[in-house]
């Protein structure tokens, strides 16, 4: 396409992450408000009571600077927070107490890769700030809208990470986003959900022609509740925009809305009605001061990050740099994964075998069971003891194929063992020569064209007198084995 040629998307993007403290940012009410009646989790300084006086919670302090180390970035000495006055139903006070000219981190990076492609994206700040009440936007029997308040979720702690315009697709933008959400996972400071808000991006872009290094107008995306939504809305955005531009028109800055149902951006809100939030330092919180030594300590609590996991299950299991990743996604199946290679009861020379062979039945088969059941990988029967008997069991050839298959699904369903459930059902792998031998003779007999074909001189054919044979032995039978059999009965049919 050539309008892909001549325009060069520039994204940037900006994160609000629900920090997992046990307390509100300012005040003692608990976080846990997704399954309370609407605003019960609520006291005067979340309400926005006239002179209730909030004050810091340190937790939500550490997990930003916390997330600011893993994402290689400067972390202030001094920072303080603001008012960002906007009046709007969600914000009880009139204004949202959030972070100005001092974020608590800046100038960090993530490393992201695109089709093979690594890519740095650059972190211009994260900071804190509360959340705001939701708003439900109802209409009633007569067709009159209004609109509900639910203020249980003013005041949760709120991570903003603003990106650079360092992003150049709607791909690049769903690897960064995956990435920033695996760190904050890994950390344990966000449950890194979008669907249920506790993890929301708003999107900025613009187009500009290849090969310029100018910034130009930028439309701020909002309303997208799944990476899915957010790669369609920039896709649909980057080609409403080409449009208005070889129209002869151009790109107003506005803030717009993706519907999700009708796949298409809405304009909300243009430039000329922005809101001037007049931030002025919060009178009532002191400014903070971020200790090195503190700092050296929240560092050491950084634990493992999903890149420099990957990069060990490489060196260390011999992974491929795919599975790698696939397996490294989350904390969980990482550790699922390990748990299930066991070093302990592993010799050093076997480790990468059985790694190898593990990573391919979780990714190859076990995913596609709790995909399709809906589950994360501690929630099936399938234990990482029992995915390892079953690996060890297809590493000797005991079960096999389609059999080995068939053993991973019941193992699935009931949480029975692999031995149990092969010997049970007659799936382990047929080692009587004479049961081979037989189901070779019978399939010879039942297809006598194919037969023909292949003493014919078409030796495909034989494909087709294996898949028989397997399917006869209900995939138990070794194929190299079937296949040395078959070939011995039809040179003896030969001439
Ligand atoms: P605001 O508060 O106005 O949204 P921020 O500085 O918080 O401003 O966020 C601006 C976001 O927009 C950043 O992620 C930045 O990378 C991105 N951005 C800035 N200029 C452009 C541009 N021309 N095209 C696309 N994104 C941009
Ligand atoms: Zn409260
Ligand atoms: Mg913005």
């Amino acid at each position: 396409m050539t309008i892909e040629k001549k325009y060069e998307t520039v994204i940037g993007l900006e994160v609000h992450a629900q920090l997992l403290t046990s307390s509100k940012m300012f005040c003692s009410c608990p976080t846990d408000y997704l399954d309370a009646t609407p605003n019960s989790v609520v006291c005067p300084i979340c309400l926005g009571l006239p002179g209730a006086m909030p004050s810091i919670n340190k937790k939500a302090v550490e997990f930003v600077v916390m997330t600011g180390l893993a994402l290689n970035s400067n972390i202030a000495e001094k920072t303080q927070f603001h008012r960002k006055n906007y009046p709007y139903p969600d914000l009880m006070k009139g204004y949202q107490i959030s972070q100005y000219d001092i974020p608590i981190a800046s100038d960090g990076w993530i490393d992201i890769e695109v089709e093979g492609n690594k890519k740095r994206i650059g972190i211009t700040r994260i900071h804190l700030e509360e959340d705001v009440a939701k708003l439900s936007h109802r209409q009633d029997s007569k067709g009159q809208d209004y609109s509900l308040v639910d203020v249980n979720r003013s005041g949760i702690p709120l991570m903003e990470t603003v990106s650079e315009p360092d992003i150049r697709s709607p791909e690049e933008a769903r690897q960064y986003l995956i990435q920033l959400r695996a760190i904050l996972q890994y950390l344990g400071v966000s449950t890194g959900n979008m669907e249920d808000g506790s993890f929301r991006c708003d999107a900025n872009i613009s187009i500009r022609p290849e090969g310029s290094s100018e910034f130009f107008t930028r439309v701020e995306i909002k309303n997208m509740n799944s990476l899915r939504s957010v790669y369609r809305a920039l896709e649909y955005e980057t080609v409403r925009q080409i449009e208005v531009v070889e129209n002869g028109d151009r790109v107003v800055q506005e803030t717009r809305g993706w519907s999700e149902e009708r796949g298409v951006t809405v304009s909300q809100r243009t430039k000329e009605n922005a809101h001037d939030y007049r931030y002025f330092p919060e009178p009532d919180l002191p400014p903070i001061s971020i200790e090195l030594a503190w700092q050296e300590r929240v560092k050491e609590a950084v634990p493992e990050l999903p890149s420099d996991k990957r990069n060990r299950f490489m060196s260390e299991y011999g992974l491929l740099e795919y599975d790698a990743n696939i397996l490294t996604t989350s904390q969980l199946t990482a550790g699922f994964f390990e748990e299930a290679i066991n070093q302990r009861n592993t010799k050093s020379d076997q480790v990468q075998v059985k790694a190898k062979s593990i990573a391919n039945w979780m990714i190859g088969d076990l995913f596609g069971l709790l995909n399709g059941a809906g589950i994360g990988i501690y929630d099936s029967k399938v234990s990482p003891t029992l995915l390892r008997e079953f690996t060890d069991m297809v590493e000797v050839g005991t079960i096999r194929g389609p059999a080995a298959k068939t053993v991973l699904e019941q193992m699935f369903q009931t949480g029975q063992k692999p031995s149990q459930i092969a010997d049970e059902q007659g799936l382990t792998q047929i080692e009587d020569d004479g049961l081979l031998e037989s189901a070779v003779k019978k399939v010879i007999g039942d297809n006598p064209q194919a037969v023909q074909d292949y003493l014919g001189g078409k030796e495909t054919a034989i494909r087709f007198l294996l898949g028989q044979v397997m399917k006869e032995t209900r995939g138990r039978a070794n194929p190299g084995s079937v296949t040395e059999f078959l070939i011995n009965h039809l040179k003896g049919m030969e001439g």
